[in-house]
């Protein structure tokens, strides 16, 4: 697989390189130089999950890996459960929330570990993430214990739900965390100038597990092809999915898979007010605006990361902007969404529930709907509990961490800080 710099076209490189790597030259993004067409989707959409994902990651990585390779990491990835579930007429719900972490971020960190065990194989190395809750949690699991590699995670400090935190944050080990008293978009920039600092990056062979990272997105191409699987097929022809985005990783790999041939008739693309995707479909401009807290706090980013890839996907295909449509969910609305679910006996979250309620709001007659749950709704108990008015017993793995002691430490807005940090584990 070839993929090449969104900002230096010349710079090409192979997957591995692309994994490794994370960002290319000028802090660019990596794009596939092709892109495989499946030829018989009809056939991919009779198998069972993990068959049907070895073969579109063979097709998109077995000339480099060899299938076999390929084979071994998608097995030892994929070993937890997910579910489509019908919720009313015409719309179901995408339940990505059954991995270790309980979120769909579970996917993409469980792969690139997997590519980065086979790649690196005894070099040792740094993985560099920040995280709106889930990245931190899916990744400090997926590498959690690995002799070879230290995972360094930054959050912005009481941004997170206070389950999210424990999930990662009382692990210790190979793991360490740190509390940033400033907003995601902060993080990410500190994991930017990280990567832009040549001796740092060096000293600790950084990496990256962010979504910038193109084998979580790879790896995330997957699950939409269940999303359409499991509809049943005379319901198949206008499928419209909506995906609650924040960095837009999860809608790039949408778009990837309708690019790859899965029938896809069009996207939603779901904010909370952190709306600058919605605001630029409308208007043409690109203007992000300061990061505001909202109960869907894995979407509070207001800069997302992930939108040239769209931009570059959309050109290549020559498909139209009109292929998304972009919905600004504010708070009383993810409210009412997920009270509207639950009224349906559907238990949701916040995030699952802004992407429903956008998909209620633009699903026209004809239309099947699928919605992205993208979290378990313990993981955000609080909002839950408090919006519903329930009480929701903790799955295991979240009760585990409920008592334990955070381990992070708190750190400014300050990249010298953070480098001593780093070049101290
Ligand atoms: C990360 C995350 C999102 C946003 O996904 P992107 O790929 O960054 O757009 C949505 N919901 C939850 C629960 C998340 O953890």
């Amino acid at each position: 697989m070839e993929l090449y710099n969104l900002k230096k076209n010349e710079q090409r490189v192979s997957f591995a390189q692309a994994v490794k790597l994370g960002l290319g030259d000028e802090q660019g993004l990596f794009f596939p130089s092709y892109i495989p067409q499946l030829g018989n989707v009809d056939e991919l959409l009779e198998q069972d999950f993990v068959t049907r994902s070895v073969n579109i990651l063979t097709a998109l990585l077995g000339d480099e890996l060899g299938n076999d390779t390929v084979e071994t990491m998608v097995r030892n990835a994929f070993n937890f459960p997910l579910a489509v579930q019908p919720v009313r007429d015409g719309v179901y719900a995408l339940e990505l929330t059954h991995g270790p972490t309980l979120a769909f971020k579970d996917f993409g960190a469980r792969f690139l570990a997997q590519c980065l065990n086979h790649l690196c194989k005894d070099e040792k190395a740094t993985i560099l993430t920040a995280t709106s809750g889930d990245t931190g949690a899916a990744v400090a699991h997926a590498f959690y214990g690995l002799d070879n590699v230290n995972v360094a995670v930054l959050y912005p400090k009481g941004k997170i739900s206070v389950l999210q935190e424990k999930l990662f944050c009382t692990l210790g080990g190979n793991i360490s965390t740190y509390s940033v008293n400033g907003r995601f978009d902060d993080c990410q920039q500190l994991v930017k100038d990280a990567f832009d600092d040549l001796e740092l990056k060096q000293a600790i062979s950084l990496n990256s597990a962010n979504s910038i990272n193109i084998a979580r997105l790879l790896a995330q191409i997957c699950y939409f092809f269940e999303a359409v699987a499991k509809i049943p097929a005379a319901e198949r022809k206008e499928v419209v999915v909506s995906v609650p985005s924040g960095n837009f990783g999860d809608l790039t790999a949408g778009m990837l898979a309708k690019a790859m041939g899965l029938p896809i008739k069009r996207f939603i693309a779901a904010t909370n007010l952190n709306d600058t995707v919605p605001r630029y479909l409308a208007t043409g401009e690109w203007s992000p605006e300061p990061t505001v807290a909202t109960r869907s706090n894995a979407m509070d980013v207001s800069a997302p990361n992930n939108w040239p890839r769209i931009e570059e996907l959309l050109k290549v295909k020559f498909w139209d902007k009109s292929l998304i449509t972009g919905v600004k969910v504010d708070e009383a609305q993810t409210e009412a969404g997920l009270k509207d679910l639950y009224a349906i006996d559907y238990l949701c979250e916040p995030h699952g529930a802004i992407a429903s309620y956008a998909l209620n709001n633009s699903l026209q007659a004809g239309e099947t709907g699928v919605f992205l749950c993208t979290a378990h709704p313990s993981k955000f108990q609080e909002s839950v509990e408090e919006v519903l008015d329930i009480h929701i017993t903790l799955p295991k793995a979240l009760a585990d961490v409920a008592d334990k002691e955070i381990l992070s430490k708190d750190i400014e807005i300050d990249f010298s800080e953070l480098r001593g940090h780093l070049m101290a584990i």
